[in-house]
């Protein structure tokens, strides 16, 4: 495994990874402070791609001036000794520098997907995140690209990017891994207190109740909206900042659920000064054009 540091260095090894050996490349792009949850991803891309590289890289475009950029969780170390346990190939962990040379002045927006939800929440969350991709892709090159659920908003976002502007690359996005509590993984949690951590549990608890009720038959998103918060009101030391409940493809916003179509109901909330997002997808019971339905997706997608 290789660690590198240069923008020009990884570009000229993924280069003659693709033209003198022919190999399939994946990236994994990541902020470091691994878990099992991007540990998931590895672990996909080493089973479908020759090469894997990952990105470690807390890219400063995609936080807010009153966000957590300077104290986000590094552990470069930790991270390296991991990565070699799943036979990596390469770490690419740039300074801010290598990804954003003096002068750096283009910026790259997805529209619409970026507005809603996070979008509001933290504006200019997905340019940044669109821009450094955008950099990440162009410099590697990658035949695949992995991506958690955890972030589905993320997920939408980047799609259409790879679409909208032909990067030859194919998406992959594997389920949320989560704690026995239903909390999902996050190097965030790093932040929270014991006691913290066991509130932040009412996340998943909120959304798996929406699900229920959604199971038995309610199709209104206001009502699956409230059942979310309701949960996450009665836990004293959570924060509900936003639910949405909205088409999980085009983030499409309805009164009434359509029987149709997948449905993300998405949340943000803080635990005490911890920002912590998660989500759920109900996949249609009936969909359309005799695609095969099932009722949900597994446990933690
Ligand atoms: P981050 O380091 O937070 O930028 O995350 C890097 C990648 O790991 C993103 O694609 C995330 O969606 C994914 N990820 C983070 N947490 C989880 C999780 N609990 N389960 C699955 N994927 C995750």
């Amino acid at each position: 495994m290789e660690i590198i540091n240069r923008r020009q260095r990884m570009a000229s090894v993924a280069r003659k990874l693709r033209r003198e050996e022919d190999k399939t490349i994946g990236l994994v792009p990541t902020m470091g402070a691994l878990h099992e949850g991007h540990l998931s991803l590895v672990r996909e891309a080493r089973r479908m791609c020759d090469v894997v590289i990952v990105s470690v890289f807390v890219n400063p475009t995609q936080f807010g001036p009153a966000e957590d950029f300077t104290r986000y969780p590094r552990d470069l170390t930790g991270d390296t000794t991991k990565l070699a346990d799943y036979n990596v190939d390469y770490i690419f962990a740039p300074p801010v520098e290598e990804i954003y040379p003096k002068g750096f002045a283009t910026y790259v927006s997805v529209e619409n997907l970026s507005e809603p939800m996070e979008g509001v929440a933290r504006p200019g969350h997905f340019r940044g995140v669109a821009t450094v991709l955008t950099v990440l892709f162009n410099a590697i090159r990658p035949d695949f690209a992995f991506f958690g659920q955890k972030d589905a908003q993320q997920t939408l976002v980047v799609k259409r990017l790879v679409r909208d502007l032909a990067f030859d690359i194919e998406v992959v996005v594997l389920p949320t891994v989560r704690e026995q509590t239903g909390l999902a993984l996050s190097s965030r949690n790093a932040y929270l207190s014991d006691e913290q951590r066991k509130a932040a549990a009412v996340l998943y608890r909120g959304l798996s109740q929406a699900r229920e009720v959604y199971l038995e038959g309610e199709r209104n998103a206001k009502r699956l909206a409230e059942t979310v918060r309701a949960q996450v009101d009665a836990e004293p030391l959570a924060r509900l900042e936003y639910v949405g409940v909205v088409d999980a493809e085009t983030m499409e916003k309805y009164d009434r659920l359509p029987e149709d179509r997948p449905v993300l109901i998405a949340i943000a909330a803080h635990v005490g000064k911890t920002r912590l997002i998660d989500n759920i997808v109900i996949q249609p019971a009936r969909p359309k054009s005799g695609a095969t339905g099932r009722l949900t997706l597994p446990e933690g997608a």
